[in-house]
């Protein structure tokens, strides 16, 4: 192997792993005006674990604006968000204990970041799941669609 041709082969290695870096690791805003800057996110399903990083890019304090990032099926979100409602600010908008709550992160205010990591596992390929806001009332604006494994991998040159 020429020195040339060991440098493009190292170059590929390295976007390979940035590409599942990205696939894997998603990161969000909300701010202030009560919107998510992503409508929707997406992931490979070869991701055995999914890592969702929720900012808050506004000023404004939780118990004012605060916002945080659940996901949940698409038939779940209603349900899951009356019983947030219930729950209040104190429990981070979530109904205790529920199992149709996927992944939630906790409720953050200005300037706060939190990130949630779960388990692939508990997701199914082509079904349809939404990620929302469970702050009374936000969940009409702040809301998106995740999807799981409908992704095309970058094609690989050199194969
Ligand atoms: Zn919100």
């Amino acid at each position: 192997m020429t020195k040339v041709q060991l440098a493009g082969a190292l170059a590929l290695m390295l976007v390979d792993r940035v590409a599942c870096a990205t696939t894997c690791n998603l990161t969000i805003e909300a701010n202030d005006m009560m919107q998510y800057n992503l409508h929707e996110l997406a992931v490979s399903a070869d991701c055995p674990d999914i890592e969702v990083t929720l900012r808050h890019s506004g000023k404004l304090q939780a118990k004012v604006m605060g916002h945080d990032w659940v996901l949940a099926r698409t038939s779940d979100v209603s349900g899951i968000i009356n019983g947030g409602m219930a729950a209040g600010l104190a429990h981070d908008f979530l109904p205790a204990n529920d199992r149709r709550i996927i992944a939630a992160t906790k409720v953050v205010g200005g300037g706060e970041t939190a990130t949630i990591k779960f388990n692939s596992s508990a997701l199914e390929e082509g079904a349809s799941y939404t990620f929302f806001c469970t702050a009374p009332g936000h969940a009409s604006v702040m809301r998106g669609r995740f999807v799981f494994g409908a992704t095309k991998r970058v094609a690989q040159a050199g194969k």
